[in-house]
């Protein structure tokens, strides 16, 4: 389908699930280079209605969903001269990625809150180019299925899971093992005791990457290659012994695969997430781009390092999570997902996340096979008992830097 879309040489109409984000708005710069190929047909925000309403006058969507319903008359107003439609609410994020003229959604919405709607496109048998790595984190047995039910390509956008996806074009042969690299964030080089006092400022200075505030802190805790390590597991169906992180501080090799000959395969570029996004969108062909290219003289060397456990417990969390399966890794993530907020809240240290998770994830009662319904109140639940373990943290515990 999406071969035909390109051979037909009709345009691309894109719904943007979390247009006004740090991809949405990569996303959205792809189409203005590539205007002759891709529309922006749908936006949608969360409450960022200043920016959605600017997005909108620039792009001119079919519709655009803001989900804070409370902006839905300052959105509407501000575009009533427009033709473009405007909803609000969650509800409305399912509906407008079934419009029919719709062509790919790029899910680039954050955490639990892109499962719905990723299920709702996915059920309408269209394309999903997958920021939203939460969503396979969550349910990713329930995501997989659809999928292949309704005959729907899952393209990666996360640039390790496009690399890797790259490697394998053109393979038929079977992977003996991933790489997939992890820059080890801002505090790669701390002791476990400089880990204890860090604060939220400093966890959202990525050396390498420019994203929204919580994957940046998933990113300092590793959390968020753990996820990836989900992600691959079901994106690329391996188990996760062949699931090898390796940290490479550059981030110019963002992943490979080794075959059973022991030739490894892997994708360099820039630390630039248009170039995932534009793959995504233009699959199986590569458009030119303007983005910048890498400075061979620049690359004084390339570094690989093992990850330590005991410094980034979250990345050894993900792995338990996979084995144990069902909703285990639904309860990692709500856990994370509270104790993320948290932190940048300073009402927990960044230590304390991966206890807190922990701690979910031991009292949460297991579930083999979840339904969405059971993901649903999972989640719901999950979070409850995060905040619950968060708040009955005695704060010399809980946050030891601000303590005096
Ligand atoms: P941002 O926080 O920058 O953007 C999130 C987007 O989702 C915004 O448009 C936001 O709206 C919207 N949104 C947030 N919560 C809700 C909600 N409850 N309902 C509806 N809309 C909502 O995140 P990123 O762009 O950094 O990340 C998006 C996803 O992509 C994440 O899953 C992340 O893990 C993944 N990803 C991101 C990468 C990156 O480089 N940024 C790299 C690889 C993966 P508003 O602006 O109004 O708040
Ligand atoms: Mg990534």
């Amino acid at each position: 389908m999406v071969i035909d879309i390109m051979v037909n040489d009709k345009i691309r109409k894109i719904c943007i699930l979390g247009s006004t984000g740090s991809i949405g708005t990569q996303t959205l710069e792809v189409i203005a280079e590539h205007s002759d190929l891709f529309e922006a047909y749908v936006l949608t925000a969360g409450s960022n209605a200043d920016l959605l309403i600017r997005q909108a006058k620039q792009f001119r969507p079919q519709c655009v969903v803001i989900a804070d319903e409370s902006k839905y008359d300052y959105v509407r107003e501000a575009l009533k001269d427009e033709p473009i439609q405007v909803y609000a609410g969650a509800d409305a994020l399912c509906q407008v990625v079934q419009m029919g003229p719709v062509d790919i959604v790029l899910t680039a919405l954050v955490g639990f809150s892109g499962l719905r709607p990723t299920i709702s496109a996915i059920e309408a048998g269209k394309p999903i180019a997958l920021a939203n790595k939460e969503t396979l984190v969550v349910a990713g047995e329930l995501i997989t299925r659809l999928c292949l039910e309704h005959k729907v390509p899952l393209l990666p956008v996360d640039s390790e899971h496009s690399a890797i996806f790259q490697s394998l074009m053109g393979e038929v042969s079977p992977i003996e093992k991933l790489i997939l690299t992890a820059s080890g964030g801002p505090f790669r080089t701390f002791t476990l005791d400089e880990l204890q006092g860090v604060t939220p400022a400093q966890a959202l200075k990525h050396p390498n990457w420019d994203m929204g505030a919580k994957i940046t802190i998933d990113s300092a805790s590793m959390m968020n290659k753990g996820f990836e390590v989900i992600e691959a597991r079901w994106l690329f169906d391996v188990t996760p012994e062949k699931i090898q992180v390796v940290v490479h501080p550059q981030s110019i090799l963002h992943s490979a695969v080794q075959f059973e000959d022991g030739a490894v395969k892997g994708q360099m570029g820039m630390p630039d997430m248009r170039v995932p996004i534009q793959l995504a969108l233009s699959y199986p062909f590569r458009l030119r781009s303007s983005f910048p290219r890498i400075d061979w003289w620049d690359m004084k060397n390339l570094t690989f390092e093992k990850p330590d456990p005991e410094k980034f417990r979250c990345l050894q969390m993900a792995y338990e999570a996979i084995k144990m399966g069902g909703n285990a890794a639904c309860i990692v993530n709500a856990a994370n997902e509270v104790a993320n907020l948290a932190f940048r809240q300073e009402r927990c240290s960044f230590l304390r996340m991966a206890d807190v998770i922990g701690e979910t994830l031991q009292r949460m009662p297991h579930q083999e096979k979840p339904s969405l319904q059971d993901y649903l109140d999972c989640d719901s639940e999950s979070r409850r008992m995060a905040e619950d373990i968060i708040k009955n943290t005695p704060r010399s515990i809980g946050l030891r830097s601000t303590e005096h």
